[in-house]
């Protein structure tokens, strides 16, 4: 679906704030009641005709999860109203999306999404009505400590923005967002720092992908501590994130590129997108790290040296690949795909730091994982490893988001390969359980 590419006349945040509402364009109006004083006093005389309006979500609610007709309520100064077009069913929000976790206040699950705006608060700066928006599953305000010290994948606008109730159902019981952004709605009111506008023509499946799991991936290999062209890498876990954090390597100039991964379809995958060898770590078991360093040996002889050679013997922490992503996790329902060696996700972490050489790299990005863990004292405190972990893989949404969509339009980024399943919004319950049995890549909600 093409993009809607008329809009709406500028409007400054001045004149808004003096007439007190917001007369965008032809009919499209936005606004607001105050959660904040400074909105209220905006609101003013408060006119919308977003306000009120009916739309429908997939609603979790006690213990059940269900489509339901929702009315919205009045929106913040800082909120944004936005239409969606995709959404995508990130594992980390199954078991909230499945009601299987324990009862709890109507919520409409959402880990990022793609859509246009529609209406905007009063305060809103960073984008206008009309503009397609990726909304991020984790923000980007620009002002706290985090974002001003180059550390946006930790913003925390989240912490001051109230959460309130962003519509009601029918009986008139109030439904929240998750994280303040559920995008499993044909409406979601993100504050405008989850937002990014972008210009692209890119579909909305694909684009849903850069709101969570294949920005982490991407961002870990691209933009975290970006791989070295000519550089080994080894991905744990080939699922959204890890097939994008393949490509990533790839796309940087990674020449050997190692995925693990139990399930044999995205092992095929892997191959498929970047990956120059996939290995099986319910064959391989205790032999996987030293199999993986001895792919990554290099050309070394007895009595020969060459530039950038690599020495060390197998088992030892001084040979291993330049990066090392973990993007496996534990499992939050049992696979009806292969399961893997270790359902904690405490194997693939132990592997990935073993594997990891003095000097190297290791990306931690993966969730889900149950327990303790501990590594040896000495290596761990001098061995030079760098370890690195962050919020979907070290984001920085407004700087990053925009490269990666002109990624896919080159065709550098394959999202439709990991896109593999599309479902309308009435079979979103589904979408989200062929996510917790892992027998598709990546399933996404796409609104008509
Ligand atoms: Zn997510
Ligand atoms: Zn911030």
């Amino acid at each position: 679906m093409a993009p809607k590419t008329s809009r709406a006349p500028l409007l400054s945040r001045r004149s808004v704030l003096k007439k007190g509402v917001a007369a965008v364009g032809s009919g499209a109006v936005a606004l607001v009641s105050g959660d904040t004083a400074h909105a209220a006093q905006a609101a003013g005389q408060q006119t919308s005709n977003v306000v009120g309006q009916t739309f429908r979500a997939f609603v979790r609610h006690g213990s059940a999860a269900s489509v339901e007709a929702l009315r919205l309520l009045p929106i913040g100064g800082r909120q944004v109203v936005v239409r969606t077009q995709a959404s995508q069913c990130c594992y980390t929000i199954t078991a909230q999306a499945l009601a299987t976790t324990p009862a709890m206040p109507a919520l409409v699950p959402g880990h990022g999404g793609v859509g246009i705006v529609e209406a905007i608060g009063p305060l809103v700066k960073r984008v206008q009505v009309g503009d397609r928006v990726l909304v991020c599953d984790t923000p980007q305000c620009g002002e706290c400590y985090n974002c001003l010290r180059g550390r946006a994948y930790r913003c925390q606008s989240h912490l001051r923005n109230p959460t309130v109730p962003y519509a009601e159902m029918a009986d008139g019981t109030p439904v929240h967002q998750n994280g303040n952004h559920g995008s499993f709605g044909e409406v979601m009111v993100p504050y405008e720092e989850y937002c990014v506008a972008i210009s692209t023509d890119v579909s909305p499946a694909e684009l849903s992908l850069l709101t969570c799991t294949g920005a982490t991936g991407l961002s870990t290999t691209m933009s975290f501590a970006p791989v070295e062209p000519g550089s080994s890498v080894v991905v744990f876990g080939a699922g959204p994130v890890g097939l994008s954090a393949i490509q990533g390597a790839r796309i940087m100039g990674a020449t050997q590129i190692i995925a693990v991964e139990p399930i044999r379809y995205r092992r095929e995958v892997a191959l498929k997108v970047g990956a120059t060898t996939v290995l099986d770590p319910n064959v391989d078991g205790d032999n996987l790290v030293k199999k993986i360093q001895d792919l990554c040996k290099g050309p070394t002889t007895a009595d020969r040296r060459f530039s950038g050679f690599r020495d060390g013997v197998p088992g030892t922490i001084d040979i291993g690949p330049d990066f090392v992503i973990e993007c496996s996790g534990g499992d939050l329902f049992p696979p009806k795909a292969e399961a893997g060696p270790d359902p904690t996700g405490k194997l693939a972490l132990r592997q990935a730091w073993d594997v990891a050489p003095a000097g190297g790299d290791l990306f931690t990005v993966a969730v889900g994982q149950r327990g303790d863990i501990s590594f040896p004292a000495n290596n761990w405190s001098n061995r030079g490893r760098t370890h690195h972990a962050g919020q979907l893989g070290g984001l920085s949404m407004k700087r990053d988001l925009p490269r990666y969509v002109r990624l896919i339009e080159r065709g550098l980024f394959d999202a439709k390969s990991l896109a593999t399943a599309t479902y309308p919004l009435d079979r979103t319950r589904e979408a989200f359980q062929v996510t917790a049995d892992r027998t598709t890549i990546a399933a996404v909600v796409v609104f008509g």
